[in-house]
C-alpha cells in the first residue's frame, strides 16, 4: 500500500514519467540538451577567433527582444488577453514575435488556442500524448515533429477570428517572410557596424545574432510544447499533463510555469509563487507601471488555493496547523 501510495504521490509530481523506460527518458534529456552543450562548446572553442563578447551581445539583445515578444506579446497578450494595451504596441509585439520565426502571429494564436482547447486530447496540435503514444516520439511530436505536418493547423477563423478580423494583424501576418529575412538583416548589419564595417563581422552577427539565437528562442518555445507537458511538478487539480519545470523559467522568461498557466490561462502572471521568477511577468508589471499596460489579470490567492489537488490542500492546512 505504501507503494501505491509513493507511486500516486511522484505520478503526480513527475506527471507520465512512468509510461517511459529510464533509457528512455534519458536519451531524450541528452537529445534535448546536446544541441546547448553544443553551442557552449562551440562558443569556448571559437573565442576570439569566430566569436566574441560584442557577437553574444547581439546574441543577447536580439533573444530578449524576440522571446519576449513571444511569451509577452504572441502569447499573454494576443493569445490570452491576460493585459489590454495601445493598438500600436500590440502590432508592434506582432512584429517583434514575427522575428522569432515561429509562424505569422495569426497562426502562433490559433494554434495556441487551439492547444488550450483540447490540451493533451484529440485535436491538440502539440501534445506528447496524442497521436504518436507518451514515448519518445509523442515527445518529439510534441517538440518539433508538429511543424512538419499538414494536418492539424487551427482554423484561423474559428482560433483566431478577431485577429483574422483586424487588417493590420493580417497584413502583419502576410508580411511575415519579409520579417523573418529582416530577423537576420538586423543582426547582420548589427556585426557590421560593431566589428568596425567588416565583412567577417557581418557574418558572425548572421551567425551568432541571427541563426544561433533562432535556434535557442526555437528550442526553448518548444521546450514549453514538449517538456512542460512531460516532466516536472503539479499542484492544481487538472485533467491534462501540463508541469511547472523551474530549470527552464529563466530561459523561457517564465513560460515553464505551464501547469500553472494551463490552471488559469488568462493570469498575466505564470510564476504564481514569490520563488516562481517570471521574467515577462515582471516585464508587465513594468509596463502597468509606466500606463503602457491595464486590466491586468491577477489571480487571488483564494482562487489558487480552490484548484489545489487534494493533497496540496492536505498539506497546506497541515503546515498552517504546525
Ligand atoms: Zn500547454
Ligand atoms: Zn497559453
Amino acid at each position: 500500500m505504501g507503494s501505491a501510495r509513493m507511486n500516486k504521490k511522484s505520478a503526480e509530481k513527475y506527471a507520465i514519467l512512468f509510461d517511459m523506460t529510464r533509457s528512455e527518458r534519458i536519451g531524450n534529456l541528452i537529445g534535448v540538451a546536446a544541441p546547448f552543450v553544443g553551442v557552449i562548446a562551440a562558443v569556448v572553442l571559437l573565442w576570439n577567433r569566430a566569436v566574441d563578447g560584442t557577437d553574444l551581445a547581439i546574441l543577447a539583445v536580439m533573444y530578449l527582444l524576440t522571446a519576449a515578444s513571444i511569451t509577452v506579446g504572441f502569447h499573454r497578450l494576443l493569445t490570452h488577453r491576460a493585459f489590454q494595451t495601445y493598438s500600436w504596441l500590440e502590432q508592434a509585439f506582432a512584429v517583434g514575435g514575427s522575428l522569432a520565426v515561429q509562424g505569422s502571429v495569426i497562426d502562433w494564436v490559433a494554434d495556441h488556442r487551439k492547444h488550450h482547447a483540447h490540451t493533451d486530447k484529440e485535436g491538440d496540435p502539440h501534445s506528447p500524448h496524442v497521436g504518436h503514444g507518451s514515448g519518445l516520439r509523442g515527445l518529439w511530436h510534441a517538440h518539433t515533429g508538429w511543424l512538419l505536418e499538414t494536418q492539424g493547423q487551427a482554423d484561423w477563423k474559428r482560433y483566431a477570428g478577431e485577429l483574422y478580423e483586424n487588417p493590420r494583424m493580417r497584413r502583419i501576418g502576410r508580411l511575415f517572410p519579409l520579417l523573418a529575412l529582416l530577423s537576420l538583416l538586423v543582426p547582420t548589419l548589427a556585426g557590421f557596424v560593431l566589428h568596425g564595417f567588416t565583412p567577417e563581422g557581418a557574418l558572425r552577427g548572421l551567425v551568432w545574432g541571427g541563426l544561433v539565437r533562432i535556434f535557442f528562442v526555437h528550442h526553448v518555445t518548444w521546450s514549453v510544447n514538449s517538456i512542460c507537458h512531460f516532466f516536472g511538478r503539479r499542484r492544481f487539480d487538472l485533467e491534462d499533463h501540463s508541469t511547472n519545470v523551474a530549470w527552464l523559467s529563466l530561459l523561457s522568461l517564465g513560460e515553464s510555469w505551464h501547469h500553472n498557466h494551463h490552471a488559469f490561462p488568462r493570469s498575466a502572471y505564470h510564476g504564481l509563487r514569490p520563488w516562481e521568477i517570471d521574467l515577462s511577468g515582471l516585464f508587465i508589471s513594468g509596463l502597468e507601471q509606466v500606463g503602457l499596460a491595464w486590466d491586468v489579470v491577477r489571480i487571488a490567492p483564494e482562487r489558487q488555493r480552490q484548484k489545489l489537488t487534494e493533497r496540496q490542500r492536505q498539506k497546506l492546512s497541515l503546515s498552517a496547523r504546525t
